[in-house]
């Protein structure tokens, strides 16, 4: 029996790396997926790859910064779909490294808007539509850079991913009640094309690999295993957590 049979799922940030490997894996366990991202054409490909093997997902090109798309995404979820279970608020850009004293304004907004006021307007109009089929689960993809690690030349990306933790914590006690559950979920260095651009040299590969106590970087596969424990009711008692899934790297200190 799949995991996710008879759900509906929103997956953002759905053109590459974690997204995509979770919007795979929630289709396979038998969701129907609505996938966003900026990037049509590898939407659609995420699409037709989807459907070829027999999996259900639909395109809504987008930015995520617009509150119009944050509306689209879940009345073609509630349209094509009849609902909206499940949604993972996962677009992210890390923006440019620099001390936080260089930090332009316009930089340092871009980089909140794209990570936590996305987030926002995704949460802010998929909590009615999981009302509407007496609850769901919100994972947003936040990050252990912020949370448990200060890492230099991210001042921005680090306040983002740290808000989107205090986002989650009031998501949680505000629709629990009402069957709403929402957690943030935080990578380790993943091996993705944004992992790809900061680890860009072997030196540095080394540097981010030698952080985590495995000593490696994730696959995104092994984020996405993850949101698919948080999206499902595998954890059905488990809301308003800041859930590591980091290999170590939040506690590893040689
Ligand atoms: P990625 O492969 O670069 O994916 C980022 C995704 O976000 C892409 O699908 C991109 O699509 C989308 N995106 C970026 N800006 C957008 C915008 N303004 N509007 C709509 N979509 C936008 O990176 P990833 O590593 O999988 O990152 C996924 C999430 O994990 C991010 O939130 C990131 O901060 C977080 N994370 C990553 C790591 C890591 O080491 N990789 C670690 C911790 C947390 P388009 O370009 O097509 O719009």
């Amino acid at each position: 029996m799949s995991i996710l049979a008879g759900k509906v799922a929103i997956v953002t940030g759905a053109s590459s790396g974690i997204g995509e490997a979770t919007a795979r894996l929630f289709a396979r366990e038998g969701a129907a997926v609505v996938v966003s991202a900026r990037r049509e054409p590898e939407l659609d490909r995420l699409v037709h790859s989807i459907a070829s093997q027999g999996g259900r997902a639909v395109a809504v090109a987008g930015d995520v910064r617009d509150e119009a798309v944050a509306e689209r995404l879940v009345a073609v979820a509630v349209d094509r779909f009849g609902g909206l279970d499940i949604a993972l608020n996962n677009a992210g850009s890390v923006g440019d490294n620099e001390p936080v004293t260089e930090i332009a304004l316009d930089r340092w907004r871009a980089t909140l808007e794209i990570n936590l006021t996305g987030a926002f307007l995704g949460a802010k109009h998929q909590i009615p539509a999981m009302l509407d089929r007496g609850g769901g689960s919100l994972i947003l993809t936040s990050s252990f850079v912020g949370h448990t690690i200060g890492m230099p030349g991210m001042g921005a990306y680090a306040a983002a991913k740290a808000g989107m933790i205090g986002l989650t914590r009031v998501i949680a006690a505000e629709f629990g009640a009402r069957g709403v559950r929402c957690n943030a979920l935080l990578p380790g260095g993943t091996d993705t094309p944004a992992g790809r651009e900061f680890a860009n040299t072997p030196e540095i590969i080394a540097f981010v690999e030698g952080m985590h106590a495995l000593k490696r970087m994730a696959h995104p596969d092994e984020i996405a295993r993850a949101a698919l424990f948080l999206a499902s009711d595998a954890s059905s008692f488990v809301t308003g957590s800041a859930m590591p899934v980091d290999g170590g790297v939040s506690i590893n200190k040689a």
